[in-house]
């Protein structure tokens, strides 16, 4: 049988990183860990070892609801940038 994988909901992305919250914040002696993001931005699943003490293999999910750098632009019922550059064009 398959040992169930750790899943932990990245808080943002940007184009060189992935940054997951600490399960073990006093061990670590920080709030975050930080994992190549490929300079990929979209919604996925990635595998990859802890940075904790652990170590162990985790799963980090990357969804709508993890910070990308165009969501400090957006606030409700105002435009995002993506919004922006759907109605503009991108050329
Ligand atoms: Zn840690």
């Amino acid at each position: 049988m398959l040992k169930s994988i750790k899943e932990i909901y990245a808080s943002k992305i940007d184009y060189q990183h992935i940054r997951v919250p600490c399960e073990t914040p006093k061990i670590c002696k920080r709030d975050e860990h930080c994992y190549g993001s490929c300079g990929e931005l979209h919604n996925r699943i990635e595998s990859r070892k802890s940075h904790c003490s652990s170590g162990e293999n985790i799963r980090i999910i990357i969804d709508k609801k993890t910070l990308r750098p165009f969501d400090i632009l957006y606030k409700p019922g105002v435009k995002n940038l993506f919004d922006i550059i759907r109605e503009e064009g991108a050329d």
